[in-house]
């Protein structure tokens, strides 16, 4: 197999990528979903989080990629308070976050290429400059074949290694991943797997939430563990 596609060295400045202090939240039907996390994810670090369905993974992920405020507590993203974030100010550290969703959150209208290059193309790349990048990094999950076509004729399995590509392209800081392998089969799991930690290697901060505990054992990573939300460090 070959080499996972190089990127250039990420920088990260802030001494905690993230620190959660004493965060709770809760939905209006569930509202104790999590309960006095604390977490630190020190810059370069690599972690799984693990725990039942339902443990609210999705739910800390979503509070780290600003998508929903905690309900008590401080969440604390590139040292920034999350609280604190102008209107203005919150795509700007999104764009400093590969997310890979559930639901993938693919563009249909756009071919695979025009998907995986969408944060070089935010960033103000340009095409011919990015595409040999794209190209390899599409290679690299396994839709070299595929870069023309919609993600609506996609497998799920297919759908979720080009929402990876598309996560990580833009070399982000913060690399937030729910359930990755969750659709595709063990070999393609551990070539992910693989990528997440070349680009762990080259700086990236890297935090994947998954209830597949045999790929966090193979991962050699630090372990979370979420349960009756509240959060324990160092998992089995
Ligand atoms: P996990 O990712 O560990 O499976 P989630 O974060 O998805 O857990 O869910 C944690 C809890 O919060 C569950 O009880 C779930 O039903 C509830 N929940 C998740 N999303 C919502 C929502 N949008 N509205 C209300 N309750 C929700």
């Amino acid at each position: 197999m070959s080499s996972p596609p190089r990127r250039a060295t990420v920088s990260e400045p802030a001494s905690e990528t993230v620190r959660l202090t004493g965060v709770g939240f809760g939905y209006a039907d569930s509202p104790e979903v999590l309960r006095d996390v604390n977490l630190s994810l020190k810059p370069g670090s690599f972690h799984f989080l693990t725990g039942p369905s339902g443990a609210g993974k999705s739910t800390l992920l979503r509070l780290l990629t600003l998508s929903a405020r905690a309900t008590a507590g401080e969440v604390r993203v590139f040292g920034r308070d999350a609280a604190g974030l102008s209107r203005g100010e919150i795509p700007l550290v999104r764009r400093r976050i590969g997310a890979v969703f559930q639901d993938f959150r693919l563009l249909d209208h756009l071919s695979l290429f025009e998907n995986a290059a969408l944060p070089l193309r935010l960033a103000g790349g340009r095409a011919r400059d990015y595409a040999p990048d794209v190209e390899e990094m599409l290679r690299w999950v396994g839709l070299g074949e595929r870069m023309d076509a919609r993600p609506p004729s996609l497998s799920g399995g297919e759908k979720q290694r080009l929402a990876i590509a598309r996560a990580v392209m833009a070399k982000p800081d913060l690399i937030v991943a729910d359930e990755p392998t969750g659709s595709v089969d063990r070999a393609m799991a551990d070539r992910l797997l693989k990528l997440f930690q070349a680009l762990n290697r080259l700086g990236a901060t890297v935090l994947i939430a998954s209830h597949d505990e045999a790929l966090a054992d193979r991962s050699g990573a630090r372990r979370l563990h979420l349960e009756h939300g509240r959060l324990t460090e160092g998992g089995r």
